[in-house]
């Protein structure tokens, strides 16, 4: 069945694929922009979700169990950073008032006590737990209720998008139509660039998670250790709960090219970057992608160094994974490894092996019109990422919107990450007030 929207005079409507944080933020953003009549668009949001609300924070389907804490401050939360706005002049506090991390901690079931609590512990991180709660405390706020369904694919009809989807249920195709932009939101998968392996005991970043206790049992037979590729923040989260969980002493070997953890802190020179958009105007593009890979890729924030740097098991082997093989005599596995001292790769003992290299950001490319595929992919991801809209949209003229705000390094360093949730959400509803 196609479902249309009505194209009603003076509404736009715009589908959002993952019902994490982003489309939090922009429902959130669109219910307060509704309120104020008279003025503007009213804004239909439908955000379609192969799982559940936070999938990808309480554990349910990998990329952490749940108890892991967020980086990112709890008051960046979904209106952050609260700018004022000429044209809807109490938006902020609209925002701040109802949708605030604050708010949720004020809200039914929890009390003032609470709230108070939280600040008298210092503030401390939330876990991905509690921050998938507060997600979906906005959901309710703003009584928007998502689509439950895989999405296969989004299609053309004259000037709007149609969404195609699987319903999570029954899993019969279905489809939404006349949608006036599509939001794509996620890191994408695992990018399993090592894991095609025969080999059992191989397992990728997002579901290192969910095989968690199992991969503990194993650990504790053997005494190669555990290998993990990488170097950013999934690299760490992963070392930092085996170094809570293993006995004292059991080797974590971390491969990746830098031989060491970048480290992120609290630094009010680096994050008034992230808040205020005239600097970064400043920036040539070079030095833009520079910044985004120190601050926000490939970057490791303290409170989870502090862990790591407890361990005395913990090694660096700096190099890049080229291969995981079977290992000889009593070792399981091993990780050949290339880097520039010597010719001769080096091979790297595991009994467990987690690939926490990445994401697979374009993920989307296959669900767009084939038309699309050939542009918006990763083999044009510079020039697309370059010619960004500032409503965080692919320059694809003739085309719908298709919003994508993990691509959006070079209009703000901020925007694919949780650090300005309320600037993103602002930025891809701006054609649509
Ligand atoms: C465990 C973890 C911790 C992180 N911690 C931080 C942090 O502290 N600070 C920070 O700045 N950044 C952090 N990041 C990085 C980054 O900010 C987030 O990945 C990103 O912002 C996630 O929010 P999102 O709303 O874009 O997507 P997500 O919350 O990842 O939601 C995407 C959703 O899309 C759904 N989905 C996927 N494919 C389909 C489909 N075909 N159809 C329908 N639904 C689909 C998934 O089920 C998922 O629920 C973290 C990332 C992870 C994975």
């Amino acid at each position: 069945m196609v479902e249309t929207w009505g194209g009603r005079l003076g509404q736009s409507n715009i589908a959002v694929v993952g019902c994490g944080p982003k489309a939090a933020a922009i429902v959130a953003r669109a219910h307060c922009l509704n309120r104020f009549e008279g003025t503007g668009n009213q804004i239909s949001v439908t955000v379609f979700e192969e799982h559940g609300i936070a999938a990808a924070w309480d554990g349910s389907h990998g990329y952490t169990d749940g108890d892991q804490k967020l980086c990112t401050p709890a008051e960046r939360d979904l209106g952050f950073p609260y700018y004022s706005d000429e044209a809807f002049p109490d938006i902020a506090g609209m925002l701040k008032r109802d949708f605030s991390w604050d708010a949720f901690q004020l809200s039914p079931p929890h009390n003032k006590a609470r709230y108070a609590e939280w600040v008298s512990r210092g503030r401390k991180p939330q876990t991905h737990r509690e921050f998938a709660n507060y997600i979906r405390f906005a959901f309710r706020q703003a009584d928007n209720k998502p689509v439950f369904g895989k999405v296969t694919g989004i299609r053309r009809s004259r000037r709007h998008w149609t969404v195609e989807f699987n319903e999570r249920k029954t899993g019969r195709p279905d489809a939404f139509e006349g949608f006036d932009g599509v939001v794509f939101t996620g890191p994408g998968p695992s990018l399993n660039k090592l894991t095609k392996t025969p080999f059992k005991d191989v397992y990728s970043g997002r579901d290192f998670w969910t095989h968690r206790r199992r991969i503990l049992t194993n650990l504790g037979k053997r005494d190669a250790g555990v290998v993990i590729i990488g170097g950013g923040g999934t690299t760490a989260a992963i070392a930092a709960w085996l170094v809570r969980h293993l006995p004292d002493g059991r080797k974590i070997n971390l491969v990746n090219t830098q031989g060491t953890l970048f480290n992120r802190t609290v630094n009010f020179f680096e994050n008034r970057i992230f808040d205020d958009p005239e600097p970064w105007a400043a920036f040539y593009n070079d030095e833009r992608r520079n910044f985004v890979k120190r601050l926000n890729r490939g970057v490791v924030w303290e409170n989870v160094t502090d862990i790591l740097s407890e361990t005395e098991g913990l090694l660096f082997t700096p190099g890049r994974a080229i291969e995981i093989k079977a290992g000889t005599g009593g070792t399981k596995l091993v990780v050949v490894c290339e880097n520039n001292t010597s010719d001769v790769p080096v091979e790297v003992p595991a009994d467990v092996v987690v690939d926490a290299s990445g994401f697979d950001a374009w993920w989307f490319t296959p669900l767009l019109p084939k038309a699309l595929q050939g542009r918006v992919s990763r083999r044009n991801a510079e020039r697309l990422e370059d010619g960004m809209l500032g409503d965080l949209s692919f320059d694809l003229p003739g085309w719908p919107r298709i919003h994508a705000p993990m691509h959006s390094q070079i209009i703000g360093p901020g925007y694919n990450s949780l650090m300005v949730l309320g600037g993103m959400a602002e930025r891809v509803l701006r054609p649509y007030r």
